[in-house]
This record gives C-alpha cells, sequence and structure tokens, in this order.
C-alpha cells in the first residue's frame, strides 16, 4: 500500500501541501502549535484512511488489484479535499476520539 512519504514524492504542488498539512495534524506534542509532526502517526492513519475506503470499495465487488489502487487515489483525492477546509481535523483522529467516549 502507498505511503504519505510515496505521495510526497508525486510531483505536483498541492499534493505535497496536502500531505504536509495532514502531517501537521499529527503533532509530536499536541499543546505547542510549532510542535514537529510525528509522521510514524500520520502514516498510520493515512493507512487507515485506504482501508477505510477500501472497506467500502470492497463491497461493490471490485478486484483488489484495482480496489487498492481505487482506495489509494481515493485517500489522495480526500487529502487534497480536506486541505481546502481550513482548520481541518483527520477523520481517524475524529474517530478514534468518538470511539473513546
Ligand atoms: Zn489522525
Amino acid at each position: 500500500m502507498i505511503t504519505l512519504h510515496e505521495v510526497h514524492k508525486r510531483d505536483c504542488e498541492d499534493v505535497k501541501a496536502a500531505v504536509l498539512a495532514f502531517g501537521a495534524r499529527h503533532p509530536f506534542d499536541g499543546a505547542r502549535p510549532d510542535a514537529e509532526p510525528d509522521w510514524k502517526w500520520a502514516e498510520k492513519h493515512f493507512t487507515r484512511l485506504i482501508e477505510v475506503i477500501m472497506g467500502t470499495a470492497a463491497l461493490a465487488q471490485t478486484r483488489s488489484t484495482d480496489t487498492v489502487h481505487l482506495a489509494e487515489d481515493e485517500a489522495v483525492q480526500l487529502l487534497l479535499t480536506l486541505n481546502t477546509v481550513p482548520r481541518y481535523r483527520c477523520p481517524i483522529c475524529v474517530k478514534q476520539q468518538r470511539d473513546a467516549l
């Protein structure tokens, strides 16, 4: 499965900006606004995002390799879309917080 790091290597400024913005949603120390991104955490949530999308795509009974590629593309599109929303929150972080209640 594709990683955030691989997505960032794509030759597209919008994609790079979206990856950095997603990373910034996962700071090492949430209390500090200038905290460095925790890329391991961000990668984990990006993978989870693809898995969630894949789960819904699998219901449409697409072939499995296609499903992975489709889900990866969808996840990148989602990052791009999220990045147009000011101060958006990572959907996986939001879900985990909700589940913890
Ligand atoms: Zn997250």
